[in-house]
């Protein structure tokens, strides 16, 4: 059970929130999870993200969505956005920052805030 371990992995973080991006085309799904599953669908992704959000309900947890868009190219150390920093599963940055593609998309995501968040400030 991912959605399991997910709550796990947070709680022993110490942490109040998981992020999950917020994923409305299945291009994005798809890249996701080519290379866990190959037989993985849409549904999948949305099974998890029920799943996830029902367990951290019970942890006490709280669930966000963030907007994806780009995370992928972002700096999780510097902010800049530079598609052809990532090569491969490298992100590598002209700020000598240099992580795994994924683990560094990880990080972008866990400091940005949710569209409601945004909702919020723009009012
Ligand atoms: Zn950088």
């Amino acid at each position: 059970m991912i959605s399991k371990e997910i709550v796990r992995f947070a709680q022993k973080q110490g942490a109040s929130i998981i992020k999950i991006e917020d994923l409305k085309s299945i291009r994005s799904m798809k890249k996701l999870w080519k290379r866990s599953d190959r037989n993985i669908n849409s549904w999948a992704f949305f099974d998890l993200e029920e799943k996830l959000t029902y367990k951290a309900q019970l942890a006490e947890l709280e669930v966000v969505k963030v907007n994806p868009f780009k995370t992928s190219q972002e700096c999780s150390n510097c902010g800049n956005v530079v598609k052809k920093n990532r090569r491969g599963s490298l992100y590598t940055c002209s700020c000598g920052y240099k992580k795994n593609a994924d683990v560094n998309a990880s990080f972008v995501i866990s400091t940005r805030s949710s569209n409601e968040e945004k909702a919020i400030t723009a009012t």
